[in-house]
Formats: structure tokens, sequence, C-alpha cells
């Protein structure tokens, strides 16, 4: 739990359990076009501050937006990934505000007719599957970003990048229906995971391209009603996601255990000092003074253009862990780990395709490719070791031509050199050592040298049997069949 100072007197665990928290996420993303969501501009991020904006994204009198359909294409998709309903009319909206980051003095949004409604996603948490509902999901436009130069209330200036002005975004509402930070959490992975896989968004949080409010607030185990929520912005990781709720939770509950009472706001979570800042008192809609956008047409997704963009979803994580499981025998843990990703997943596919028994590709992506590609630094698509050849590999293992041991050395050169397993094996003379007089001669020059532990073995102490294995292969490198090790071992010391 995150404490600070005053505010946040130690909560005794009996009063904490009185209370249920609720919370709901709303989640932006930005989309992944070529182009924003209302003009011609780049939606490329990382270019030189405003050199991608043009008199409509600048809100120029007299320029009128035209809607991209390429938005309308992938949030429909994403729409659908999370099992909402995508209505054939929606509607943009005028949201009023000034700010300096939104040069017209309004954001483009829908309103009271979304894109998509009614959705919900499953979330694996405690072992355990909850599904989280999906309020809505709508397109809006993104404002610029401001930068400070200083820091917070000592900022001295204050620079606007309108690049990000007229991104598409899709905003994702759920339901209150999550009960604990950890289960926000895993919602928030879970969603991000599945629109990844969509291809909607590259969700980097880090960026921007994926931001989160959390609103939360606690009640009384037991009772139905909800209590007053806050709205808490700012949390650019899940870290920060996760404590800035800990900390409203047990806010919460100070203010009410003492009397007190929680006044609907919004709130900024502040890093530096792990605490949430009062930012505003809640806006309420009509605060916005939301009409409709005279300047657009209403969305219309024809019910033969949205079955044309389902056909186009993927197989989605959960989908394919099962498939995972049942089609290649492998356990719900490591099928959870290799559909981490759809480019993991694709390469255990490949692998298996390739001729490999799925459990040893399973075992050796997460062991042998996994380690190596992060300690290196590399992403699975830069790998020096293709599917094909990582099949080569365990093949040979699998058919006896290398010992395990011996593999694993392989695949260390395989990853250092981008070498075919066959070549190295052939070159380093690896393969392995199945003729008996071979690994007898070396079992008994083992056991010649150590009368101690032949004794302890003769006088019942079985641990030894594993140091004259052991020894045995490393004599050999290595390269002695294991089972053939074990028999003449078992035989000689009998
Ligand atoms: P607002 O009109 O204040 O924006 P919404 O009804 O649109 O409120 O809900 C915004 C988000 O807040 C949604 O994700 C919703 O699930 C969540 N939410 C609504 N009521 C509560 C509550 N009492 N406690 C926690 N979260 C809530
Ligand atoms: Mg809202
Ligand atoms: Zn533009």
């Amino acid at each position: 739990m995150v404490k600070s100072a005053q505010e946040m007197a130690g909560i005794a665990p009996e009063v904490l359990a009185k209370y249920e928290p609720v919370i709901g996420l709303e989640v932006h993303v930005q989309l992944l076009t070529k182009s924003k969501i209302f003009c011609a501009c780049s939606n490329r991020f990382g270019d030189a501050p405003n050199s991608n904006a043009c008199p409509i994204c600048l809100g120029v009198p007299g320029t009128l937006p035209i809607l991209n359909k390429r938005v309308v294409e992938m949030a429909t998709l994403a729409s659908l990934a999370i099992n909402c309903t995508v209505h054939e009319h929606s509607r943009f909206a005028r949201k009023n505000y000034f700010y300096p980051d939104l040069p017209k003095g309004y954001q483009i949004s829908q309103y009271e007719l979304p894109l998509a409604t009614g959705g919900w996603i499953d979330v694996e948490h405690d072992g355990a599957n909850k599904r989280i509902g999906i309020t809505r999901l709508h397109l809006e436009e993104d404002a610029a970003k401001n930068l400070h130069e200083g820091f917070a209330e000592s900022a001295t200036k204050a620079y606007i990048d309108y690049n990000r002005c007229g991104t598409p975004l899709c905003e994702i509402v759920s339901e209150p229906d999550m009960r604990a930070p950890d289960e926000a959490y895993a919602y928030l992975t879970t969603l991000r995971q599945i629109l990844l896989y969509t291809d909607v968004s590259d969700c980097n949080m880090e960026e921007g391209s994926l931001r989160c409010d959390a609103n939360v607030s606690v009640r009384l185990r037991g009772t139905q009603e909800f209590g007053t929520k806050v709205e808490v912005k700012n949390l650019n990781s899940f870290r920060f996601l996760q404590k800035a709720l800990e900390y409203e939770i047990e806010r919460h509950i100070n203010v009410i255990e003492s009397g007190g009472r929680i006044s609907q706001e919004t709130r900024l979570w502040n890093q530096s000092a792990n605490r949430t800042d009062s930012m505003r008192s809640k806006e309420k809609a009509h605060d916005y003074r939301y009409f409709p956008e005279p300047d657009l047409l209403p969305v219309h997704v024809s019910a033969a253009w949205r079955e044309e963009i389902r056909r186009a979803l993927p197989e989605l994580p959960k989908a394919k862990r099962a498939r995972f499981v049942s089609v290649h025998g492998i356990t719900p843990y490591d099928a959870e780990v290799l559909t981490g990703t759809q480019a993991l997943a694709d390469y255990f596919e490949a692998v298996a395709k390739a001729g490999a028994s799925p459990k040893n590709a399973a075992n050796w992506m997460q062991t042998e490719l996994l380690r190596r590609l992060n300690d290196s630094g590399k992403e699975i698509e830069g790998s020096p070791v293709t599917p094909v050849a990582l099949a080569e590999l365990l093949k040979m293992v699998e058919s006896g031509q290398i010992t395990g041991a011996v593999g694993k050395k392989v695949f260390a050169t395989m990853f250092e050199s981008g070498r075919a397993a066959t070549e190295i094996v052939a070159a380093e003379g690896l393969a392995q050592i199945s003729d008996t007089s071979a690994i007898e001669q070396a079992a008994r020059e083992v056991i010649a040298k150590n009368p101690d532990n032949v004794a302890k073995f003769k006088g019942g102490n079985e641990g030894v049997f594993k140091f004259f294995v052991g020894q045995v292969m490393k004599a050999t490198r290595g390269q002695a069949n294991p089972q053939a090790v074990n028999d003449i071992l078992r035989h000689l010391l009998a």
C-alpha cells in the first residue's frame, strides 16, 4: 500500500476489510492510422514539433473536417474484439472547452450516439476468470500536447506540440465492475493485449498511445449502492494505476471513517510525492455544452461492412490459449506465456509446424530463447534463431542425435552466430555417444578415481549415484547418451 503522511493515517486491517472498492476505467487508445482523424496530416509519432499540422487540425475558421474511413474501420475492429455491438448509425458531437491544446475551442467526440456499446472482456485474475463489462467505445480526436519547462507549479514556459492534435482516439469505458486495484491492473493488461493483437494501436504507455483514467469509490461490503467516485488522471503506467488506486481507496476509507464525505472530483496522480492531488471538482456533461457536430455527417457502418471487418479479426489471446492447450498439449501456464504477443505465438506455432514436439518448443522457447532475447535486448521478431532453425535443433535432440545438454550449448552458438544446428554439431563433433564401450571406459575411470563415493554408494547412499552420472557426462562433454550412462553405472556399481 502506498502511504503519505497526514492524509494516510494507517488503517487497521479490520477497518479496511469492511469496505469494498468499486473501480471503472476509461482508456484512451491512439489508433495507428497513417493520417489524422479529420485531415491528411501524418499521424506519425516523434516527428519535429508542429511539423504535422494544417489549417484543419489547427481549427482555422472556414475549414471543414473529413472523417478518415480507416479510423472507423480500426475502431470497429477494436469494438468487435471486445464484444461490443457496433451501431449502424453513430454521430460526432462537439465537446466545448477552452484550453490551449485545443485550438478550435471544442473537441470533436462522440456523445449520445457512440460507435459501439455493451461489450465485455474476460479477465483472468487470481486463477479465476472474471467478465468485465464494457460500457462503450467511442471515437474522438486527441488534443495537442503541452510541454512545460520547469516543474509543476514552478513551470516557467509552456510549449504546445500540435502534431498530436487530431490524432484518432478510441475511448473505451468500462462498467464499474472491478473490485480491487490488481483487478483493474489485470483488466488493463488484458485489454491492451487484445488491442495489440488487433493491431489497431501500439498501446505504448510511455509514448501516450494508451492512457488510462481510473474512477474509484468505496462502499461498505454487502451494500448495493455505490459510493461517491473520484476520477484519477495522469496514470501513465500500470504501476501508477495500481498505486493511485491503492492510495485513493485508503484515502476514501479514512475520510469516511472519520465522519467526512468524499467529494466528487478529478484528481491527479503525483508521481514524485506518491499521492493523488485534487485537480478540480468533477465537471458535468452540461459543462461541456455538447451538441451534434454540424460539420460532419452521421457515421454509417453498414452490416455488410461490419461483417467484412469481423472477418479480419485475428484469433484473440483467450481462444489461442485454449487452442494451444487442446491442440498442442502444452500447459495452461505455457500457453499463457506463449500467447503474450502475437509474434511469440506465431513463433511457437512455426516451431511446432516445422516438426518439433510442441512441448519441447514451449520449454526451449521459455528457457533458452526468451532468456537470451531478453539478455541481448532483442525482440522475438529479430531473433537470430528462426523457428525452423530451432525446430531442426529440437528434432536432433528428440531423435537422440545429440543430448539435451549438448543441445543447449548448440543453441547458444546458434544464437550468437546464426549458424544451423546440423552444421555446428558436425563441425564440433558433438553427436551423441551411444557407443557403450566408450561410455563404459569413461565410467570405469570415474569409479576408479572415486573410491570414497563408491563406498558411500555401496553403503546405501543412493544420492551419490547422481555424482557418478554427472562425472561421466562431464568426461564425455555432455555427449553420452544419458540412458546408457545410467545403465552402465548401475551395472558397474552393483
Ligand atoms: P461520468 O459521467 O462522471 O463521466 P460515467 O457514468 O460516464 O461517469 O462513468 C465514468 C466511469 O466511472 C466508468 O468507467 C464507470 O464504470 C465508472 N464509475 C461510475 N460510477 C462509479 C462509482 N461509483 N465508483 C467507481 N467507478 C464508477
Ligand atoms: Mg465520462
Ligand atoms: Zn492537419
